[in-house]
């Protein structure tokens, strides 16, 4: 095992600061949670933030495929875990079935092909309808929404415990999102007409929690805001305790080299910029190959303070102008994204510089980064 003090670059993951994000958004939406941790937990590291989650109360775990759902699973046995993506086939209902993990279904004919495969099992299996209301991705058209309700509730084999949309604009279009609000709560008014009663009922992502003033439905699923990640948007946030969120991941990496360049002297691949003065360089061992976006990381912090990246970003090095701080040190810690003293560099700052988005930037870092756990509970 290498220590810490061999590594590069590595992400040190504040678990308290997830469980408290956690309950802020349980006293904030006064709902209950299903915590959308695909995509490796949003870049986190799976097993560990969902078996943390469990432990701090969150009420269901959403996935993106069977592979995730198959490690939470082996994290929390009878945990409630939602597959938020689509079935390929009877073999993947066959693997989701022995898993016990909750489907998503858009589609009389991936209704009828689950109970099938449920019924060669000989068990029941618990499902959560989709309606598409204006995201064009997965769902059923609103207008057969209640009709394959009633087919899912005639198969003896599906039980159907959720219903659930996407909303696709939440943090920028107040007028579509509350048509897709509108069309939802149509949708669900001719299901409970015909005197079916369902569960759950969930529609609200991060952005939707965030920017809309109504919680719809009985659980609200966030992924981006449980890691303390607020998405921006051009709409007024209300709700203050929006504040009190924490972003659980610290991107770090240490000073490798120091050296002092004279005026002139190029920097970096195709000489893309050149010393303007006598300049303190640290080069960093960080780079795209660990995830840092080449167009979005032009800051890092040290000793608390913003020092520019010079020239291109390589694969598995960078440059920084340390002038600033004559006394800086080889070894030295350096804050690639999160807060150090008074600064902080988001990552939604880092996502704007480069017409990214928060989500792209965590997930971009790569298995070569270490993920740290730190917290009350991790040794
Ligand atoms: C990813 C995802 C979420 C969580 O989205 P955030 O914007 O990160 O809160 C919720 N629901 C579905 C269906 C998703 O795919």
């Amino acid at each position: 095992m290498s220590s810490i003090s061999d590594w590069r670059v590595w992400a040190e993951i504040d678990l308290d600061a997830l469980a408290n994000n956690l309950r802020w958004i349980q006293y904030g939406t006064r709902r209950r949670i299903l915590t959308v941790v695909k995509a490796d937990a949003y870049g986190h590291g799976l097993k560990q933030i969902a078996s943390h989650l469990m432990q701090h109360g969150t009420d269901v775990l959403g996935v993106a495929n069977l592979a995730e759902a198959a490690d939470v699973r082996a994290t929390g046995k009878g945990w409630p875990i939602l597959m938020l993506g689509a079935c390929h086939g009877k073999g993947e209902f066959r693997t989701l079935c022995q898993d016990k993990i909750s489907a998503t279904l858009s589609s009389a004919e991936e209704a009828a092909e689950l109970a099938e495969v449920a019924k060669e099992l000989r068990q029941s299996v618990r499902v959560h309808l989709k309606i598409d209301t204006g995201m064009g991705r997965l769902g059923v058209h609103p207008e057969q929404a209640d009709s394959l309700a009633s087919n899912i509730f005639q198969k003896p084999q599906l039980r159907l415990e959720g219903i659930y949309t996407h909303l696709s604009s939440a943090e920028e279009d107040a007028h579509f999102t509350s048509n897709q609000l509108k069309i939802f709560r149509e949708c669900l008014h001719k299901i409970h007409a015909k005197g079916m009663r369902v569960p759950m009922i969930h529609v609200m992502n991060s952005a939707g929690i965030v920017y809309e003033n109504e919680m719809f439905g009985n659980y609200v699923r966030p992924g981006l805001l449980v890691y303390g990640i607020v998405p921006f948007g051009n709409r007024d946030v209300h709700a203050s305790w929006i504040h009190r969120l924490k972003a659980v991941m610290i991107l770090k990496s240490r000073i490798a080299f120091l050296k002092n360049l004279s005026t002139g002297m190029p920097l970096g691949y195709g000489q893309r910029e050149l010393c303007d003065r006598p300049t303190r360089l640290a080069i960093i061992c960080a780079g795209y190959g660990d995830g840092i976006l080449r167009s979005g990381s032009r800051e890092v912090l040290v000793r608390g303070m913003r020092c520019p990246v010079k020239g291109r970003i390589t694969m598995d090095q960078m440059l920084v102008d340390v002038s600033c701080i004559p006394s800086a040190q080889r070894g030295e810690e350096v804050i690639l994204m999160g807060c150090q003293g008074q600064e902080c560099l988001s990552a939604n700052q880092i996502a704007r510089r480069c017409g990214s988005i928060p989500w792209e930037v965590l997930t971009s870092i790569t298995q070569r980064v270490p993920r740290v756990y730190r917290g009350v509970n991790v040794s």
